[in-house]
């Protein structure tokens, strides 16, 4: 598998794209067998909304299901249906449910819904009395997002209602953790501890609480079922500490000029880089376009992002414009870097949470955004 049209661009060729973007689907399938082996006798799903989380849904899904990911969660299902084409026998879930009047392009694709509601779980119910039979769908319980999902006092009635759950399969009980990142946010335990409590009034139900940065807290609340998103995508789960994940999108900018910019003016849209003496710019044919966000600028006032160029890391100079970034490339000796050469914008050393704190948001949105317009490679999950 070398690239895949993508977007609603012709699949663009190496030469003529303004960016290259190569994801390694070994890196990807390693991620998933190291936090599987941390978890345990959990089963380890696949979290792959968004594109599975900007990456390609269908190159992850194949790769992930050949490194033995048999359940996987999408929040869209028009994304469960990408997914069942690349895995006809995998498990899937839809995290946003059930709108109204879907359920049978649920079955029809043999989707699952994660009812967050008494109205969703009554509909899927009424779907199944109406002779569809007992379905799988999983149960969503709010343990402090307030965001989707039962409140724990109405799961734990809804546990007693054995003639609404008797209607449908519950095949899985779960919630979402509210700050998984910084294990020592106090609601972590208490999300945990409510859990429990609600689990245990659904007997032989498998259980699932824990995404990328829950398996990693000191209490391991695997469960019976982990749904890591980020960390496969090669984003640290752990902030406060080294990054176990190996990186998985490398994002690379084409220089397409090169010039000097004299003592005291400016670079880019209104001026608000000002040239610090002689400074060499180097202009990539990338820009907030492509997704690489315009947070990132790099103005007299907040330093932005950054490139590596021939080893040499190199600030954004001035505004990023929509379809190309001015880079302050003095440092880099000057027969280092010619038109035409591309620099790492992603990779190298600079991480895609780096790259997020850089443009003032968490990497998980740098994932999301990456462009349509990028020259894409995959390198397989198997050499
Ligand atoms: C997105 C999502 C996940 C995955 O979270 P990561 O932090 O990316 O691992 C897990 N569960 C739910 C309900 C989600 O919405």
């Amino acid at each position: 598998m070398t690239s895949a049209a993508h977007g609603p661009c012709p699949a663009v060729g190496e030469d003529e794209a303004g960016g290259l973007l190569t994801i390694d689907l070994a890196a990807l399938v390693a991620n998933w067998r190291a936090l599987a082996a941390r978890v345990g006798s959990a089963e380890t799903a696949a979290v792959v909304k968004a594109d599975a989380y900007g990456i390609g849904i269908e190159q992850a899904v194949s790769a992930l299901y050949g490194a033995g990911c048999r359940t996987f969660f999408v929040a869209h299902p028009v994304e469960g249906r990408r997914v069942r084409a690349a895995a006809p026998d995998a498990v899937i879930y839809v995290l946003n449910g059930l709108l109204p009047g879907t359920a049978a392009a649920y079955r029809a694709h043999d989707l699952r819904p994660v009812l967050g509601s008494l109205e969703e779980i009554e509909e899927w119910a009424a779907f199944c009395r109406a002779g569809a039979g007992r379905l799988p769908a999983a149960l969503h319980v709010d343990t402090g997002m307030n965001r989707l999902g039962l409140r724990v006092e109405a799961a734990v009635q809804l546990a007693e209602n054995t003639e609404l759950l008797g209607a449908f399969t519950p095949s899985l009980v779960m919630s979402h953790l509210v700050s998984a990142e910084e294990p020592d946010d106090p609601i972590n335990a208490r999300q945990i501890a409510a859990f429990s409590h609600v689990r245990e009034r659904f007997a032989g139900v498998p259980a699932s609480l824990a995404n990328s940065s829950g398996i990693f807290l000191p209490q391991a609340p695997h469960f019976d079922l982990v749904r890591p998103g980020y960390a496969l995508y090669g984003g640290n789960p752990t902030p406060e500490r080294a990054n176990p994940m190996r990186p998985v999108v490398q994002l690379e900018a084409r220089v397409i000029q090169l010039r000097w910019t004299p003592d005291g003016e400016t670079v880019g849209y209104n001026g608000h880089w000002t040239a610090q003496g002689r400074r060499r710019i180097a202009t990539l044919s990338v820009g907030y376009a492509d997704g690489y966000l315009r947070t990132a600028s790099g103005t007299n006032l907040k330093a932005g992002g950054e490139a590596v160029v021939a080893g040499v890391r190199c600030p954004f100079a001035g505004r990023i414009s929509m379809d190309l970034i001015t880079l302050d490339v003095s440092a880099v000796p000057e027969g280092a870097i010619q038109r035409g050469d591309k620099v790492t914008l992603i990779g190298n050393g600079l991480t895609i949470d780096e790259v997020g704190k850089r443009a003032g948001t968490i990497g998980y949105e740098i994932l999301t955004s990456l462009g349509r317009r990028y020259h894409r490679r995959y390198l397989p999950a198997t050499v």
